[in-house]
């Protein structure tokens, strides 16, 4: 799969993509990513690709020509890339997004600086994603977040399938509570049913665990789950809700 970003700091996404699973996902050739300087597609002699707002107002706005010129001669030889600008004014981030995205063959990324784009670039990106309802300063940190989301739901990035297929999210569920050594650690021990080697009676701990912890942080997410008769019987009796 092959990400495209399109930004005014290229230096930015040095490091992130260079470090742990992204970096292991391109040397296996799983993965390519592709950073573009929006100045190469800026004319004249300043390659500047912001100007003040008609109608007046504080800070700069990006203007649509490097953009569009960018976009198009970055999608130009692909198929089927999906044209992707990142705001705050865009559909939520989901999950479910992230692997509709990692369906796709290529992704071209459009990251926002200033106080924004021309509106009139937005008609050619195909849509608008938000990383959540707040500001950050620029779609870098956002198109960041995507492309890791994305990344690790593309067969092969993450070493076992398992252990996307149990995530947070995944599910539907937040994940059950993680324990690793010691078995006590300062006077907390891990919960007995872990050590018990009981395969059977461990995941029925943990899809317990999940219920009750989606219950009791996120229960928006528990009214869309496809629970079963005893999950919502485990779930009225619920032993950490506060009642
Ligand atoms: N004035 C704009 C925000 C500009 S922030 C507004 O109110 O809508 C500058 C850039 O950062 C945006 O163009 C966008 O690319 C990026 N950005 C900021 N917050 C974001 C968010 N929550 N999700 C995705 N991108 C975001």
């Amino acid at each position: 799969m092959q990400f495209h970003i399109i930004t005014i700091f290229p230096e930015w996404f040095r490091s992130p993509l260079s470090t742990s699973l992204l970096q292991k996902a391109q040397d296996k050739d799983i993965l390519s990513f592709y950073v573009h300087d929006l100045r190469d597609y800026a004319p004249g002699k300043h390659r500047g690709t912001d100007d003040a707002p008609y109608g007046g107002g504080w800070g700069m706005v990006m203007t649509p020509e490097p953009l569009v010129n960018a976009i198009e001669a970055v999608s130009l030889p692909l198929t089927n890339p999906r044209r992707v600008f990142l705001s705050p004014q865009g559909q939520p981030l989901s999950q479910q997004k992230a692997a509709e995205f990692a369906a796709q063959e290529s992704l071209v990324l459009v990251c926002g600086r200033y106080e924004g784009v021309d509106e009139r670039a937005l008609a050619f990106v195909d849509e608008q994603i938000s990383i959540g309802d707040y500001i950050v300063s620029g779609g870098e940190v956002a198109a960041l977040v995507l492309i890791d989301a994305v990344a690790r739901l593309v067969p092969g990035v993450v070493g076992r399938q398992e252990s996307i297929e149990d995530e947070s999210f995944s599910t539907g569920l937040l994940e059950y509570p993680q324990y690793t050594r010691p078995e006590e650690f300062r006077g907390l021990r891990v919960p007995d049913i872990l050590l018990s080697g009981h395969h059977g009676n461990i995941l029925r701990w943990r899809r317990r665990q999940a219920l009750f912890r989606t219950q009791q942080r996120r229960p928006d997410l528990l009214k869309k789950a496809n629970l079963s008769l005893e999950e919502k019987q485990w779930l009225a009796q619920n032993p950490y809700e506060e009642k």
